[in-house]
């Protein structure tokens, strides 16, 4: 294999070649944000310039119409491959709130300049256009979209960073994720005139509201359960015949997380039981995975970022966490 500094060295001339086009593109999807699966122009201008330095691209990727494949291949084409992941997607009447056009606009630039060494080099690399990747969006979680249609069956290590206050290369995982709505239904009844007639379900609501805040203590300390009423009646003198709730469940673990999922799902059942509801749920977001860190890559990517001049603080710990479909760093069993 060619000297890996100088490789390192081409790379980062080659970005510095494209800093001006880069941060014209950046700036750009800033300025013209597009929410989770409408993220056209986006993923129009990310991938064409990928394309216009002769590197193949795949659009609609998974069934997505704004999800793309740049495959970036080495001498062999093959093994190992690490994906690059971009994405591109904004939030809901506020834009790039996280900056999802510096992702997406990061990785294309680090597969651009990639592309020059890429023929010296015995793995291959892909550059993923992920969209919706935030959760607002309607069907969001493009990730998770593309590992059920096997993208990253063909990856060994995938790699993104996300915009934050200071640079960490961090070996927390972000938790596995899913999200359930449950339905109760009763029978409405004057809650003054004849209330041994009412089936409550807004008593289902509760009872699981509370069943869920006892379970919560009897749970690994890395469980997060936290919901919202949809639906808890329309006027104080009727027994609700209709009540929901929404919750999210999170884990370290997804294997862990499937166990919890079931015990909420029996507190529901307990609560239909116990008030004489019918219960229906359904999972109303695609789940999704815990990251799997990759120690040897955390280390190599801090090395390189000090190499280039950046602080890197990975001592700092986080008091909250969140949830991403990617598998930032993903490794094949
Ligand atoms: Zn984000």
């Amino acid at each position: 294999m060619a000297n890996v500094q100088h490789l390192k060295q081409r790379v980062c001339q080659a970005i510095d070649r494209r800093a001006s086009e880069l941060i014209e593109t950046a700036d750009w999807i800033h300025a013209h944000p597009e929410i989770g699966h409408q993220e056209v122009e986006a993923s129009r201008r990310l991938s064409g310039m990928l394309q216009a330095a002769g590197i193949p691209v795949e659009m609609g990727t998974a069934g997505m119409a704004t999800a793309f494949k740049a495959e970036l291949g080495g001498k062999r084409a093959g093994r190992p491959r690490v994906a690059i992941l971009a994405e591109y997607d904004a939030l809901p009447g506020l834009g790039h709130g996280c900056g999802h056009n510096l992702i997406g606009t990061s990785a294309v630039g680090a597969g651009l300049a990639l592309s020059e060494v890429v023929p010296e080099l015995d793995g291959s690399i892909w550059v993923l256009g992920t969209p919706a990747e935030e959760s607002a969006a309607p069907n969001s979680g493009g990730k998770v979209h593309m590992v059920n249609a096997g993208v990253f069956s063909d990856v060994d290590a995938a790699i993104m960073f996300h915009p934050g206050t200071e640079t960490a290369v961090t070996m927390d995982r972000s938790l596995a994720a899913r999200g359930f709505e449950f339905y109760f239904r009763g029978r409405a009844a004057h809650a003054a005139g004849a209330p041994e007639e009412g089936i409550n379900a807004l008593d289902a609501v509760v009872l699981l509201y509370n069943a869920i805040s006892m379970l919560r203590q009897q749970v690994r300390s890395d469980v997060r359960i936290h919901g919202i009423i949809l639906s808890g009646g329309a006027a104080a003198n009727i027994i609700p015949d209709y009540a929901a709730i929404r919750y999210r469940t999170r884990s370290d673990d997804s294997e862990y997380l499937a166990e919890v999922v079931e015990r909420v799902i029996a507190c529901a059942e307990g609560a239909a039981r116990a008030t004489g509801c019918t219960l229906e749920w359904k999972e109303y977001m695609p789940g999704y995975e815990n990251t799997m860190p990759n120690r040897v890559l955390l280390e190599l990517m801090t090395e390189n970022l000090r190499s280039l001049g950046v602080m890197v603080n990975n001592e700092r710990r986080r008091s909250g966490r969140g949830s991403r479909s990617p598998r930032a760093f993903h490794r094949v069993p």
